[in-house]
C-alpha cells in the first residue's frame, strides 16, 4: 500500500534520513523504534508530506507522492495524503472547539460535508474510543489520555487507509497510556494499517507484525517483533533495547 525507496533528507548540512527503504503492506502494524534524534518523526512526517524529502521515492497505492526526489503536482498530492491520518504526541486539539466539533472540523472544511450529516459518524467514533459522554465538552476538561483518544477519533473521521502515530503515549502519565494503547490495539484487530513510532516495547511486541529499528538516519534492523526485539542480530539494536527496558 506504501513504498519508501532510498529516501534521503537533510536539514541544512545535517543528514537526517540516509537511504531509507521499506514497505507498508495493507493491514500491517509497523512499530518504529530507535533513539532520540534517529529520524523517526522526520520519516513519519515525510510519509504524509509534512516534510519534503530530497531524494528517493514514496509511492502510495501505486501513485507517486514523490518519485526520485520530484513531487507530484499539488492536486495529486492532496489526493494521496488524504488517504492518511496522523496522531501526534501533543494531541493538537483546538481548545475553542468542543470535542465533537474538533472531530468534525476536517471533513467539514475539506470535504464540505454539512455538520448534520457528520454528527452520526462523529458520535459513533466517540463511542468507539469510549468517550460518548464527552461530546460537548471542551478539550481543557479532558485528561491527556482522553485528549489523545479524541485525536484518534478525529483522524478516523477522514476514513484513512493508513494511520500514522508519532509517540502517541509519550506525553501521558503512565496510568493513562493503557487506555490509548487499548484503542490502538482495537484498531489493529479491525485490520487498520498503522505505523507507530513508540517507546512502548510491550505494545510493539504484542500488536505490531513488523518492527523497524532506526539509528542515525538509517534502518539498522527490521523484521518481526520476535526477530528485532527478542533476538536482535545487530549490536546497536541490542544496546538500545537494553537501555529502554
Ligand atoms: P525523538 O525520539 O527525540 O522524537 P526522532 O527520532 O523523532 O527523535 P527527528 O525528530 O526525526 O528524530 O529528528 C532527527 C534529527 O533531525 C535530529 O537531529 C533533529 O534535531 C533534526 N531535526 C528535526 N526537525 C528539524 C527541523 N525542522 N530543522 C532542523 N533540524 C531538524
Ligand atoms: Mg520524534
Amino acid at each position: 500500500i506504501l513504498e519508501v525507496n532510498n529516501v534521503k533528507k537533510s536539514f541544512g548540512t545535517l543528514e537526517v534520513l540516509k537511504q531509507i527503504t521499506f514497505e507498508i503492506e495493507r493491514n500491517d502494524v509497523i512499530a518504529i523504534i530507535g533513539p532520540s534524534g534517529s529520524g523517526k518523526s522526520t520519516m513519519l512526517r515525510s510519509l504524509i508530506h509534512l516534510e519534503e524529502i530530497d531524494e528517493g521515492s514514496i509511492i502510495v497505492d501505486g501513485n507517486p507522492m514523490v518519485q526520485d526526489g520530484v513531487y507530484s503536482k499539488p492536486s495529486e498530492l492532496k489526493k494521496i495524503t488524504s488517504k492518511m491520518g496522523m496522531v501526534f504526541q501533543h494531541f493538537n486539539l483546538f481548545p475553542h472547539l468542543t470535542v465533537v466539533e474538533n472531530i468534525e472540523l476536517s471533513p467539514k472544511l475539506t470535504k464540505k460535508i454539512p455538520v448534520k450529516q457528520l454528527r452520526e459518524k462523529s458520535l459513533e467514533l466517540l463511542k468507539k474510543v469510549g468517550l460518548s459522554e464527552k461530546a460537548d465538552v471542551f478539550p481543557a476538561s479532558l485528561s491527556g489520555g482522553q485528549k489523545q483518544r479524541v485525536a484518534i477519533a478525529r483522524a478516523l473521521m477522514m476514513e484513512p487507509d493508513i494511520l500514522l502515530f508519532d509517540e502517541p503515549t509519550s506525553a501521558l502519565d503512565p496510568e493513562l497510556t493503557g487506555e490509548v494503547l487499548q484503542v490502538m490495539k482495537d484498531l489493529a484487530t479491525e485490520q487498520m494499517t498503522m505505523v507507530v513510532v513508540t517507546h512502548e516495547m510491550g505494545f510493539a511486541k504484542e500488536v505490531a507484525n513488523k518492527v523497524i529499528f532506526m539509528d542515525d538516519g538509517k534502518i539498522v534492523e527490521a523484521g518481526t517483533p520476535s526477530e528485532v526485539i527478542e533476538n536482535p542480530k545487530i549490536d546497536r539494536t541490542r544496546a538500545f533495547l537494553q537501555r529502554s527496558l
